[in-house]
């Protein structure tokens, strides 16, 4: 898939921590939780989901948030921006923090949750809205979309 212009570097806003992308997003979210909305300090959270193994890190993180076992949310240990939620589906994915790319400028949700939390006002640009998650079941027609219909890097 040479048309995502892989591989993405990232970083976090003071730079210890750098980051690398091997592989092509499987989708694109927002969250308008009310969770996610506390955790980024701003209206939602966006995210690209990868394979796990797709992302490099350098540097140390830390783990914050919520502490939990699954969806362990990992933080830069100096500057504490979120950068990443491991443990999704078992540790096969990773919801990555689109706005930690140093090119950010492409990305536009595909599918936007919780809108039944989203604050007035907020336009997130995605194509497909639900009032909570999607059921998984929903997630592979989902990917497909994304995968044809998706913005990707110009
Ligand atoms: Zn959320
Ligand atoms: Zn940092």
């Amino acid at each position: 898939m040479t048309d995502w212009k892989l591989p993405w570097n990232a970083s976090c806003l003071c730079g210890r921590v750098t980051m690398r992308i091997s592989a092509a997003p499987m989708i694109a979210m927002a969250c308008h939780c009310r969770g996610c909305q506390k955790l980024t300090s701003g209206p939602y959270s966006l995210s690209l989901m990868f394979p796990a193994a797709a992302l490099d890190v350098q540097g140390e993180t830390e783990i914050g948030g919520l502490h939990r076992d699954e969806s362990v949310h990992h933080f830069c240990a100096h500057c504490k921006n979120w950068l990443y939620t491991c443990g999704i589906a078992g540790g096969q994915f990773v919801n990555f923090r689109a706005t930690m790319l140093d090119d950010a400028s492409w990305v536009i949700p595909y599918v936007e949750s919780y809108v039944s939390e989203k604050l007035p006002g907020v336009v997130s640009g995605a194509r497909i809205s639900f009032d909570e998650f999607p059921t998984a079941d929903r997630y592979p027609e989902l990917m497909a979309g994304f995968a044809t219909a998706g913005a990707k890097p110009q």
